[in-house]
């Protein structure tokens, strides 16, 4: 039942972040106009924009032009849908459920808009850093508010670590870029990599931010290799990185033990 809602809360914020992908890289408002066709503007109606299901009854063509629409929509509905309902199995409904799923549909979005544009928002990067850092103040008012409240230095605690590595992976992925451009005179890690490590390094912590960045470095071995002739974002592969380890944290930690026990 829990994750049935997760999922179609899911759906939701997947809907919203689609009107994000689709305005933000052209600078337009995200509340106003309401949803349009872009090719016939003609704005749409509610029972357009169910996630999923519309894209589906319509056969992925606009009612009023069947001009074809993006497959990109309905994908990420159900990405963010299957990310809120599979961090539902991992945490349980909550506080802390709901700002991490947050912050990873946001950067599932964010790799979206990387694969479109080669280029990503600082508004939406920089809005998955902070709730990255500050969810321990979420985790704090929900359980103030629903019981179970811990010590408060549990959660001071916690949002000092979270500062503290997401700074160590923002500085160092700085550091890094900056020599690199120093070797080879061209821009190898961007702004938007600086920001997307230091919220690898909040959400995850030492060690496991450093098998992110080890497993996202391999994901993105076979796409740089064959790809030569144009950029390979970089960004999807620290998304997904981050998620695989996230996911799959005490299995991760099993191998970091085994090596280093
Ligand atoms: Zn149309």
């Amino acid at each position: 039942m829990s994750l049935l809602f997760a999922f179609f809360t899911g759906l939701a914020i997947g809907s919203f972040l689609n009107v994000l992908i689709v305005r933000i890289p052209k600078g337009e408002n995200i509340a106003f106009p309401p949803s349009h066709c872009p090719k016939c503007d003609n704005a749409l109606k509610w029972w357009h924009n169910i996630p999923l299901l519309s894209w589906l009854i319509l056969q992925g063509k606009c009612a009023y032009c069947k001009s074809p629409i993006s497959r990109i929509y309905p994908i990420v509905e159900l990405l963010t849908g299957l990310i809120f309902a599979l961090l539902a199995l991992k945490l349980g409904l909550g506080a802390e459920w709901f700002v991490t799923a947050l912050v990873f549909a946001l950067l599932m979005a964010l790799s979206v808009i990387d694969f479109e544009y080669y280029a990503v928002p600082d508004s939406l990067n920089f809005t998955a850093l902070g709730l990255a850092l500050l969810m321990p103040l979420f985790i704090l008012g929900w359980d103030w508010g629903f019981g179970d409240m811990k010590d408060l230095s549990f959660y001071m605690d916690m949002l000092f670590t979270r500062f503290k590595d997401g700074a160590i992976m923002g500085v160092s992925f700085f550091a890094l870029g900056y020599i690199v451009k120093r070797l080879i005179k061209k821009d190898a890690l961007g702004e938007a990599d600086i920001i997307i490590a230091a919220t690898m390094g909040a959400m995850l912590g030492f060690p496991l931010v450093l098998m992110a960045i080890y497993v996202s470095a391999l994901l993105a071995i076979v796409p740089a290799v064959t790809a030569r002739n144009h950029m390979v974002p970089f960004v999807p592969f620290l998304a997904l990185g981050t998620w695989i380890v996230y996911i799959f944290s005490d299995q991760f930690m099993k191998w970091w033990g085994m090596l280093y026990a």
